[in-house]
């Protein structure tokens, strides 16, 4: 029977197998079938801790129970109110630069970098209603840069074939330079003179460019960066909704640089991805220009769901699990792991350029044709399924993504799948 759903980013003419999971622990998912898949890249980078933590599933079952679900605008409640504080103390700080001391709840991360670019404009705007400054608007943002789907989003995002029908819906940016190696001082120079123009802010992705390609960048240029827009006033927005949560080594990527964001979006792995939550964290001057007597200049959104408390009581779980468990230490374990075998994967011919920040390892496949339109990707993505692996390559970068959970002999047979696939495809 033909299924009517309509499935994200997948070209359903090509008649791809679409596998029917049926349930999941750690990082396995089961099929109908009782054929068994590893989940290399935690289910689109959300499940941290592994797939049915028990901890955050029973928060879940409790807060479903107790208070489901309740109108954010005026009204609040315990599960959000912990985890707004849980944020702030968790969140990247440092000498001389204000701290991150107020959280903005909504629910994916696309939403999150929304919310973040309207505090931008809302900011200055609401600065130039009180004559403290000209209002500004235009965003800056890196080369290669994913932050989502949405209109903001995708303005703010590379220009390409997923997003070429909606160039009329998009709103115009300037991008600086991705800081490849050799093109540092390049990209560095870009912003300084972009930030001269007096823009609104400068969006990056920290450490890490995900859907971009996964290029990977120093904690020096992301420092180098941050200072520039800092010496500008430019408002510096990190998008931790990828690199958050442990990904890069650390709880967020920011931390590895001694940066404080102005303006921080946060999602996936908030709850151990388990369900729907975001945050965008702000620090006291953004959120003192949105408040005030004036109801003119409140901030302007919202959504049905915004701080459900289901999602917040397994943020909480979440956050307890960090405070109380060595993730940090897991995660090097696994970092280190990754890392011995990609040198062994990159030894061979068939690969070229890995790179990797924490649990994120990619590397690309030397093929030819191997363009982002060209069947290499979906050809790899049923290779690696008939290998028992969930993977999704983009275009040739493979990468890895898994959940902290991973054991060694579940990466070995990710490697060794790798190892064919180069053989094969290479
Ligand atoms: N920003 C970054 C850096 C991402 O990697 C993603 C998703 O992959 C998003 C934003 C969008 O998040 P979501 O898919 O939850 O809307």
């Amino acid at each position: 029977m033909t299924s009517p759903v309509w499935h994200p980013f997948t070209q359903h003419g090509l008649n791809e197998p679409i596998p029917h999971i049926v349930s999941a622990e750690g990082p396995l998912l089961h099929l109908a079938d009782g054929s068994t898949l590893i989940d290399a890249i935690s289910s689109w980078w959300v499940t941290t801790h592994g797939h049915c933590h028990p901890r955050i599933a029973a928060a879940i079952a409790q807060q479903a129970g107790t208070l489901d679900q309740l109108i954010f605008a005026g009204y609040t409640h315990a599960p959000a109110e912990e985890v707004a504080r849980g944020l702030i103390a968790l969140a990247p700080r440092a000498a001389g630069q204000p701290d991150l001391a107020h959280v903005f709840y909504s629910d994916s991360g696309s939403t999150a970098v929304e919310v973040a670019l309207k505090m931008a404009l809302g900011y200055w705007h609401n600065l130039a209603l009180d004559g403290l400054a000209d209002a500004r608007s235009r965003i800056l943002v890196l080369e290669h840069s994913y932050h989502g789907d949405t209109i903001g989003t995708m303005s703010v995002g590379e220009r390409g074939v997923y997003n070429a029908a909606w160039t009329p819906l998009l709103f115009d940016v300037d991008t600086i330079p991705f800081p490849a190696p050799g093109r540092e001082q390049a990209c560095l120079d870009a912003l300084e003179a972009a930030c001269a123009q007096a823009p609104a802010a400068f969006i990056v992705e920290p450490l890490v460019l995900g859907a971009g390609g996964m290029f990977v960048y120093s904690a020096d240029l992301l420092r180098a960066m941050a200072a520039i827009c800092r010496r500008h006033d430019v408002l510096f927005i990190a998008d931790e909704v990828m690199t958050g949560w442990g990904r890069t080594g650390t709880l967020f990527a920011c931390e590895q640089a001694g940066v404080v964001p102005d303006i921080m979006a946060v999602a996936k792995g908030i709850t151990g991805g388990s369900i729907p939550l975001a945050a965008t964290l702000a620090t006291t001057p953004v959120f003192a220009a949105h408040h005030s007597t004036d109801r003119a200049r409140l901030f302007y959104h919202s959504s049905s769901y915004t701080a459900n408390p289901i999602a917040c009581a397994a943020a909480a779980a979440n956050l307890a699990i960090w405070r109380e468990e060595d993730v940090l230490g897991r995660i090097a374990r696994l970092a280190q792991a990754m890392a011995e075998r990609l040198t062994d994967l990159a030894g061979g011919p068939a690969f070229a350029n890995p790179r990797q920040a924490g649990t994120i390892a990619a590397i690309d496949l030397v093929a030819r044709d191997a363009g982002y339109l060209s069947d290499l990707a979906p050809r790899l993505r049923a290779f690696f399924l008939e290998k028992g692996l969930l993977l999704r390559p983009l275009g040739n970068t493979i990468y890895l993504m898994p959940p902290y959970c991973l054991d060694a002999s579940q990466l070995d047979r990710i490697f060794a799948a790798l190892h064919a696939a180069g053989e094969k495809f290479g």
